[in-house]
């Protein structure tokens, strides 16, 4: 037996009339590890543990759904940062390969934890300022 799905609100002049959020400056507040919505209060309560709201605005964070994304995204970036570099030296210089290992598992180690708390907030600030998940007060996921 199929379950039927709530209707879905009709787009109305009260749902366009909600707080209009910048995506860019919620991911930069995000980045620096700040409440998207005031850019005050502190996102994080330990290093990739979002807190449950902004200390200053009240903002509830339970509803973002990050998930995966922070870490692929920091592979990514980190990725193509190491490995054109790796190919550049390789090609140009030819060092030993020890050599080469020593510096770059460090770099990446480095680089990778060094990005992961700044991109994880910027996905929570994308996640508020576009109201996925619970974000949107007008449509409160249950
Ligand atoms: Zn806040």
């Amino acid at each position: 037996m199929e379950t039927v799905s709530p209707p879905q609100t009709a787009w109305s002049r009260e749902t366009a009339l909600q707080e209009k959020r910048d995506v860019w400056q919620s991911i930069k507040r995000g980045f620096r590890g700040r409440c998207p919505r005031c850019g005050e209060g502190k996102l994080f309560r330990a290093f990739l543990k979002v807190d449950n709201a902004c200390s200053v605005c009240g903002q509830d964070f339970t509803p973002h759904r990050a998930d995966d994304l922070p870490a692929y995204l920091v592979i990514v970036i980190v990725g193509h940062i190491i490995v054109p570099l790796a190919l550049w030296i390789e090609t140009d210089y030819a060092p030993p390969v020890a050599l080469q290992l020593a510096i770059y598992l460090p770099l990446t180690v480095v680089a990778s934890l060094a990005l992961l708390q700044p991109v994880k907030g910027a996905v929570v600030g994308v996640q508020w300022a576009l109201r996925m998940h619970g974000f949107d007060e007008a449509h409160p996921e249950p």
